[in-house]
């Protein structure tokens, strides 16, 4: 059959869905994309803010109406916390966060089986780590390689704890075994990623944690670059930064969530450190690192942040001088403890995301100022505007004239940038 897949949300949602097309591919089944008629249409859902979830339903509707013939699959966090309200959309099977390669089977029966098959298990009973198969169909630059999956943070904005569940850890040698296959397969980097891999290890008897797994991915990847999805402040250790320091295919590109930096704030959010801790990781990767680039997350107008909040925010990200930031302002996620609380009025939140990004915009800039002069190893993707593009270690976007370099480690020396983005002349080819 044909199979058309619309992926929504986190690279975790991505890491499945590339799973799935390489199983559906490996059962004789073709995939088409998501515009064309297809036998089966899967929607794999989010449901990190209502707005997600809209997009979610929106997309169930479309793949519908597109073929009223064809059988509509939906999983992924939306249909997993949603799962009565989906079952209302019309769609053939509904099956959650779980497992993926079950799904299939489903999917597969659901063809011939004319009726709504719902396979949504509890979240919270799960215990054991599904491995999928890493890589994707598509190129073969960057592969994401899933070590972990759910989180038992239970940030009062967020709803994932309840739509994947406790943490599940994937055995290290499963996922050197993976690694040693996408250095097969010829992809240039992978990213080790999962839905919080600061917890990984958490429920694995073997007390590995995550720099034990890394220092092993990195041993298996050899050449290949390994870079690490968002980590929360508390892995930032004298130890995991000695050792972390130690891989020389580590990237120095280093994603702290930080989501606020008002201790109040913090507090409300249900996080796990204070400002003090998140500046200490900050000092931490400075000192074993060559410039290391720190990104964020950050959160504008949480429910109770006054104004003198945010100024502290302001100041605080200042402080960090983060390399890149990305911000939002605080969207409603019913069925959280914030979404109960008195809101901040939206053009209130707006207004102070407007403000952090700008600050963000100039950090930025003045991050990309400081790597001109210097070479990097930059791995290339694609052509774009007369350039060609790819990204340095520290994951900032660099531009060359040239030829065709897809997937190709290049050093360059930057000579320039505009503030969004480096440029430089290729020295030699790696
Ligand atoms: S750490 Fe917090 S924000 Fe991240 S997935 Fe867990 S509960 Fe959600």
């Amino acid at each position: 059959m044909q199979v058309a897949i619309y992926t929504l949300g986190c690279k975790v949602n991505q890491y499945e869905t590339a799973a799935m097309e390489q199983e559906l591919v490996r059962r004789g089944h073709t995939l088409t994309d998501f515009e064309s008629t297809a036998d089966a249409y899967i929607i794999n859902t989010c449901s990190v803010t209502a707005v997600s979830d809209k997009k979610s339903r929106q997309m169930i509707r479309r793949a519908k109406k597109r073929n009223p013939q064809a059988v509509v699959a939906a999983c992924g966090c939306y249909v997993q916390t949603h799962t009565q309200e989906a079952e209302g959309l019309g769609i053939d099977l509904i099956s959650g966060t779980g497992q993926r390669m079950e799904f299939l089977d489903l999917l597969e029966k659901a063809v011939s089986a004319h009726r709504c098959i719902v396979h949504v298990d509890e979240a919270l009973r799960r215990r054991e780590f599904e491995v999928l198969p890493a890589g994707g169909m598509a190129s073969r630059t960057r592969a994401m390689l899933k070590v972990e999956d759910g989180c038992t943070n239970f940030c009062t904005y967020c709803i994932i704890p309840y739509a994947r569940g406790p943490v599940r850890s994937e055995p290290v040698e499963e996922a050197v075994r993976q690694t040693k296959e996408l250095r097969r397969s010829g992809y240039q980097e992978l990213v080790v990623t999962g839905i919080e891999i600061s917890s990984y290890g958490k429920d694995r008897k073997d007390g590995a944690t995550l720099i034990d797994l890394l220092e092993q991915v990195c041993a298996a990847a050899g050449d290949l670059r390994v870079r690490m999805g968002s980590l929360e402040p508390r892995t930032i250790t004298e130890d995991f930064c000695r050792r972390a320091a130690a891989l020389p295919n580590l990237c120095p590109h280093f994603h702290l969530s930080m989501q606020s930096g008002c201790d109040k704030t913090l507090r409300d959010m249900n996080r796990r450190y204070d400002t003090e801790r998140f500046y200490e990781s900050v000092l931490l990767l400075r000192e074993h690192f060559d410039r290391p680039a720190i990104t964020t997350d950050l959160i504008t107008g949480f429910p109770g942040e006054t104004e003198e909040d945010f100024a502290q925010t302001l100041a605080f990200i200042r402080k960090c001088e983060f390399a890149a930031m990305h911000v939002f302002p605080y969207s409603i996620r019913p069925g959280t403890p914030a979404a109960k609380r008195e809101q901040v009025d939206m053009a209130v939140r707006e207004a102070r995301a407007h403000e952090a990004a700008e600050a963000a915009a100039q950090m930025h800039r003045a991050y990309l100022e400081g790597c001109v002069g210097k070479t990097y190893p930059v791995l290339f993707e694609q052509a774009h505007g007369g350039y060609y593009t790819g990204h340095a270690p520290n994951y900032m976007e660099v531009a060359v004239e040239g030829e065709d370099l897809h997937n190709r480690v290049v050093s360059v020396e930057i000579v320039r940038t505009d503030g969004q983005r480096l440029y430089g002349r290729s020295k030699e080819e790696n």
